[in-house]
């Protein structure tokens, strides 16, 4: 039966104690990134550190989860370490299927736990269990345990977890879940580090009741149809996201070498077509997935012991290979997935510390630093180098990685080097796409790519209309903000449009919701802008580095002019709707 109201599981890791709790607001939030504002906004402590015991750590799923297709992801929101604000973070994997078999719309952790510990829950169950053995236990190794020490349910279940990174607080430490995905960005490993939380197992042991009658049915299958049948879907099953490696090299869009190019004969080697023609191993879903766009690739390592070889399955995408490759000049698939198999074990977000590593390998060819700092001596194109730099970085093996790992500008800030740190609000995305791009990045809600279009934008207008652009930016938000509420993966948004959503969610059961999009898109946009204020966003506080004005796309030398403009209007546009105005 569908409940209006959120059904809230509020634990205290402190006291290992949880209850349930009822809240209002399906109407106005609708779930996901709008129940984790307004759970922010109740549970919140903005003017505390982001480690204070007291700052919850939300998860969050949506109406629409579980009942349809692609509705597989899960919202994690926390005080960032990154930057010291209110900020999100989206993964797919089971987790968001295993809350809702859980009956539960969202999972709030407040405390800190005595000892480092795992969380296990369940519909009917809560238990915090002593894992201070784990303590500097890789991601992959502490999956293989924390499965033992919580048995069954295996279908349903879900297994979020932090590596090493985010036990030492790096603000670059991703939560993996279910081994695939992740909550990458911002640090959301270091906040459940703060809380002494290795990792959280989410049974899904209950069932949940699909609405009766034909009609749900014939929608399901609609739905599945055009999601399964449309090209761009083909295109993330089949070559997945890396497919854009060259397209994004043919147009002088793609970041080498710490952005020092945008386009490079090397690609040859790094495609999406050669990584599917020489690495891949199968293909994976989130749960609920019909596409299946995880693409899970395979190196050969030979063994310490003898002479035999040990074959170990390592996850790609686009973003992975432009962090560890092309950033990196590394050009052979099988050393790109080696360097990102470290940064998955120490759970490290790979777009970060691949971003980190160009800048410290360029900061190292001008003499800023050297291998007294980095340990080991950097040079682009040296992934050996870049596995054993990723492992320091993400364990925080000296003060230089510890600093490192808090964010580049806050390394460039005590060596040097801040022109060159290719810093968008936080590492850059694998996109050189232009003005619109960098000013977009730089001041998005989660400093992410898919916050906007802005880089198929840039792909497609050459103009300087600097009203046109900041509307697309404005006026492509909400929707977005109302997909990830559903909580959807945005891969999908071409097929969910406003009034297939309204479709889902009224045969879903929530009928006023359905029939009031505009103004609940609007409303999540601002309650998301307005909690990130109260913890101290401010646009001017976010500047961009100068590389970005040196860089050169298909349509030319950035525009700095441009750039600063679009900048600043942006800003002025995210303050009015912070204001209300
Ligand atoms: S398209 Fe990919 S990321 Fe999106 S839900 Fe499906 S498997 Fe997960």
């Amino acid at each position: 039966m569908i409940r209006e109201e959120f059904r809230i599981l509020l634990v205290d890791v402190a006291s290992g104690k949880g209850k349930i709790v009822l809240l209002d607001g399906r109407n106005e939030v609708a779930g996901g990134s709008g129940l984790a504002a307004l759970l922010y906004m109740q549970y919140g402590q903005p003017e505390l550190d982001w480690d204070d015991a007291a700052q919850p750590l939300i998860f969050a799923i949506g109406p629409l989860t579980g009942y349809f297709p692609l509705m597989s992801k899960m919202v994690c929101s926390f005080k960032s370490n990154y930057h010291g604000e209110y900020t999100e973070s989206h993964a797919g994997g089971r987790a968001a299927l295993s809350l809702r078999f859980s009956d539960l719309d969202a999972l709030v952790l407040v405390g800190k736990a005595k000892r480092l510990s795992c969380l296990g829950i369940g519909a009917n169950h809560l238990e915090l269990k002593d894992a201070a053995f784990l303590r500097g236990t890789d991601a992959e190794s502490s999956g293989k345990l924390i499965r033992r020490m919580f048995k069954g349910g295996s279908g349903h279940r879900s297994i979020m977890r932090i590596g090493p990174s985010g036990e030492v607080g790096s603000a670059m430490a991703c939560i993996n879940v279910d081994t695939y995905r992740h909550f990458g960005r911002m640090g959301g490993g270091a906040a459940m580090g703060a809380k002494n939380i290795k990792a959280i197992v989410i049974h899904g042991d209950s069932d949940f009741d699909v609405p009766p009658g034909k009609e749900y049915a014939r929608l399901y299958k609609e739905v599945y149809t055009k999601v399964t049948s449309t090209d761009m879907m083909r295109k993330y099953h089949n070559l997945g996201t890396p497919a854009n490696l060259q397209g994004l090299n043919d147009i002088s869009s793609l970041p080498w070498r710490n952005l020092q190019q945008t386009s490079d004969p090397g690609i040859s080697s790094i495609t999406g077509k050669s990584f599917a023609d020489n690495t891949l191993l199968r293909n994976g879903a989130c749960s609920g997935c019909p596409v299946g766009c995880i693409h899970i690739g395979f190196i050969r390592e030979k063994m310490a012991t003898d002479n035999r070889y040990h074959y170990h399955q390592v996850a790609y995408d686009y973003e992975p290979i432009f962090a560890a490759g092309t950033m990196l000049g590394v050009t052979n698939s099988f050393d790109v997935l080696r360097i990102l198999d470290v940064m998955e074990k120490v759970g490290l977000d790979a777009m970060s510390g691949g971003v980190a590593l160009g800048w410290a390998t360029e900061a190292t060819e001008q003499g800023l630093i050297s291998a007294k700092e980095t340990l080991v001596p950097l040079s682009f194109g040296d992934a050996a180098a870049y596995q054993q730099a990723a492992r320091h970085l993400g364990r925080g093996s000296n003060d230089f990685y510890r600093l490192l790992g808090q964010g580049t500008l806050k390394a460039a800030a005590v060596y040097g080097g801040g022109d060159f740190g290719c810093v968008l609000g936080q590492e850059m995305a694998g996109y050189a796409t232009g003005e619109l791009f960098f000013a977009a990045q730089t001041l998005g809600f989660r400093h992410s790519h898919l916050d906007t279009g802005a880089y198929s934008y840039d792909q497609k207008n050459s103009d300087r209309d600097i009203t046109r652009a900041v509307d697309f930016l404005i006026d492509d938000e909400p929707g977005r903000a109302f997909l990830t509420s559903m909580v959807g993966c945005l891969f999908a948004r071409s097929a969910y449009t406003e009034e297939q959503l309204a479709e889902c969610l009224r045969t879903v059961g929530f009928d006023k919701l359905s029939s009031s999009i505009p103004q609940v898109s609007e409303h999540i946009r601002a309650l998301r802008w307005k909690v990130r204020a109260r913890t101290g966003f401010d646009p001017d506080n976010f500047a961009i580095p100068k590389r970005f004005y040196q860089v050169k796309t298909w349509k030319g030398v950035v525009d700095k002019e441009y750039l600063d403009s679009l900048k600043q209007e942006y800003g002025r546009r995210i303050q009015a709707i912070i204001a209300g105005d």
